[in-house]
């Protein structure tokens, strides 16, 4: 959201600033045109009840993602300084008395807010555990190129056993979550439904990446908690694959779900 905000918090003058996910029957700033200030609670736009209209019943229908267009009061308010995934800016966006008009329904038909949401997670939950993988993919290499150059006891510590096993575990690891991350991605572009495929493979994905990504920072031994070396980078960009697109508790919640569907007891 907010990609066409400048980086110095202007607006555009024109062009997508964002997408709104609203409950229907909310009226807050939706009208038919844009031209000049209504009141909030008027009754003629999107989503609000008109006559003659029947009311969606469930709660997945009851919600409405609309697009954006400037000029209107969008304004960047606190950038968030973090802990890594620095490529991106992360920041509040404040929608002061946004108003939507009806063509910026994204879809053209209301109610389908809800699946385009969800639809997005599933697609965003292989994206992370992809970046996981890379991020894992790219420690391990990390750690076994080190662990070939530095030296204790007189050889590599490649030739330590301890950290062979180490490095093998570590292996493994990227190749299970590599495996389920593709699994989830086939199965999405295939148009099968993926959730708890996705929910597994973002799980793994993002809790190898920090199994791995820890290892290889210890293997580097002091040198990785240097900035001077990229493991120190990597350790703080792990941590948001727990995070991003839902909390590893939140994928175990949606896997479980399946889990009781797909063997619920009959009778
Ligand atoms: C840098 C950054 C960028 C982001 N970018 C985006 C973005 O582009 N788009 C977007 O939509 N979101 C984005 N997010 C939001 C991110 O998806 C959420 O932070 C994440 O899903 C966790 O939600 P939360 O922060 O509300 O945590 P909370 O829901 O407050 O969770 C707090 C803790 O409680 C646990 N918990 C919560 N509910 C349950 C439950 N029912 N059962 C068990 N445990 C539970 C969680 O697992 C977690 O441990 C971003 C976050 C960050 C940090």
């Amino acid at each position: 959201m907010g990609h066409a905000v400048g980086r110095g918090g202007e607006v555009h003058e024109r062009g997508v600033v964002g997408v709104a996910a609203q409950p229907l029957g909310d009226p807050f700033g939706v009208r038919d045109d844009l031209a000049g200030p209504l009141p909030r609670s008027e009754g003629d736009g999107l989503g609000v009840d008109q006559a003659g209209r029947t009311r969606p019943s469930r709660r997945e229908d009851q919600v409405r993602l609309s697009l954006g267009e400037s000029p209107c009061r969008v304004s960047v308010g606190k950038k968030f300084d973090k802990l890594g995934y620095h490529a991106i800016d992360s920041a509040e966006l404040v929608f002061d008395d946004y108003r939507l008009s009806k063509e910026h329904l994204i879809g053209g038909v209301e109610g389908q807010g809800f699946f385009q949401a969800t639809g997005g997670l599933e697609l965003g939950r292989i994206n992370v555990a992809a970046r996981g993988v890379g991020l894992a993919e790219g420690s391990l290499r990390l750690a076994t190129e080190y662990a070939q150059v530095r030296e204790t006891m007189g050889k590599p510590i490649a030739q330590h056993q301890a950290i062979q096993f180490k490095l093998a575990e570590m292996a493994t690891k990227v190749e299970a979550a590599h495996a389920m991350m593709v699994n989830a991605a086939r199965l999405k572009d295939a148009g099968k439904r993926n959730d708890v495929e996705s929910g597994m493979a973002k799980l793994i994905g993002s809790e190898f990446c920090n199994e791995v990504v820890q290892e290889s920072f210890r293997i580097h031994g002091g040198y990785g908690y240097s900035k001077e070396y990229e493991i120190e980078r990597l350790m703080r960009e792990a941590p948001f694959m727990l995070i991003g697109e839902g909390t590893s508790e939140i994928q175990k919640t949606i896997i479980s779900r399946g889990l009781l569907k797909d063997y619920a007891l009959r009778g």
